[in-house]
């Protein structure tokens, strides 16, 4: 949060990467040398995901502390409370804690696999609210917390028609805030391609009382499947000169790669102006796309790379 604090008071756009943990060993690999190159672009922090129903809890935390100790970029864990009981999430707190990083994104998870609504474990947390709460008290204020919202509702609260009750969305933002309340720092949105939902997302946020950095979820399309894939499980609405734009190409990878670049650079371009100096990339842990909209943006030039690799730095300790 001081990172983004500080780049935003100094007048700067500030932008972070998030990964997620490969299946296979070369993947592993292949992902810390596409992290090396995008690190050297100097993102606030890169975060990597805990895996559905805590499937990667093992591989997260050491991809996590590779990546603050070795890569050596701010890192930010994902956590969620899915088959968590509180001794797992200890663990997996005080493990980052000894490896130096101090940046959760606190998180209840989705239902484990198979089961339609999430139900709290024995000896686990309900919601995200609890897991802030728990580390609050018990770890006080050495870790910065971020949680999620979401622009267009949780999919829980979404209808079958694509729309949110205005109870549900003020209960959602009502709830957002308690989390925040609770000692969250920062809020990064769920992914969305419709940017005035996401500024009016903001501007509510603000008239409720939630005073703390909303960072916007950034998604590149890297495919025409992937792209329904994601878009159809977070219920995420598409508008309608998107679906224009993709239906012509959708069977050419290339044309449809090189519109999501366009599409994401006038989606931050539109943020931004709007006053927003934050920018979350979901990389999907593919760096092209990412590149190129912040390249198009003017973030990043790849002729002043801060470090030339293989480059190596301290750990510099920072709270994001
Ligand atoms: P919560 O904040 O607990 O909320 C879930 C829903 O319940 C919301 O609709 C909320 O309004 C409602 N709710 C809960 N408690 C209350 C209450 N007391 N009163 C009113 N409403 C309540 N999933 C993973 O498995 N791994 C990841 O790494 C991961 N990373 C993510 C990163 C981001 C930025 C985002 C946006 C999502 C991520 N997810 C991840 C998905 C996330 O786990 C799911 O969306 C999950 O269903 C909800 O998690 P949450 O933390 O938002 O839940």
């Amino acid at each position: 949060i001081e990172k983004i604090r500080t780049g935003t008071e100094e007048g700067r756009v500030v932008f972070s990467f998030e990964f997620f943990p490969p299946k296979t060993e070369d993947g592993v690999d292949n992902l810390f040398e596409r992290m090396d190159r995008m690190v050297a672009h100097n993102p606030a922090f890169c975060d990597i995901t805990w895996g559905a129903g805590g499937s990667t809890a093992d591989l997260t935390l050491e991809i996590a502390n590779k990546m603050q100790n070795m890569v050596c970029v701010e890192t930010m864990m994902h956590l969620t409370c899915t088959n968590m009981p509180v001794e797992k999430i200890n663990h997996a707190l005080d493990t980052i804690k000894a490896n130096g990083i101090q940046n959760v994104l606190a998180l209840r998870g989705d239902p484990p696999h198979g089961q339609s609504r999430f139900i709290q474990i024995e000896g686990g947390f309900a919601c995200a609210f609890d897991l802030v709460n728990h580390i609050r008290e018990n770890y006080g204020n050495y870790f910065g917390i971020t949680v999620a919202g979401y622009p267009e509702g949780h999919p829980d609260v979404i209808s079958e028609n694509g729309t949110v009750g205005l109870e549900a969305y003020l209960n959602e933002l009502a709830y957002l805030k308690s989390k925040v309340d609770a000692g969250a720092d920062l809020i990064i949105t769920q992914l969305f391609y419709d940017t005035d939902i996401f500024l009016k997302f903001v501007s509510d946020c603000r008239q409720t009382g939630i005073t703390c950095p909303i960072v916007p979820g950034i998604m590149p399309i890297n495919n025409y499947k992937g792209f329904l894939r994601m878009t159809g499980f977070c219920k995420t609405k598409i508008p309608s000169e998107i679906t224009a734009a993709l239906e012509p190409i959708k069977d050419n990878d290339e044309a449809v790669r090189s519109y999501g670049v366009h599409l994401g650079t006038e989606m931050c371009k539109k943020i931004i102006a709007n006053g927003i100096n934050t920018l979350h990339l979901y990389t999907l842990n593919m760096e092209k796309s990412a590149l190129a909209i912040l390249r198009n943006l003017g973030l990043i030039d790849d002729n002043r790379i801060s470090r030339s690799l293989p480059w190596r730095r301290p750990t510099n300790i920072y709270r994001i």
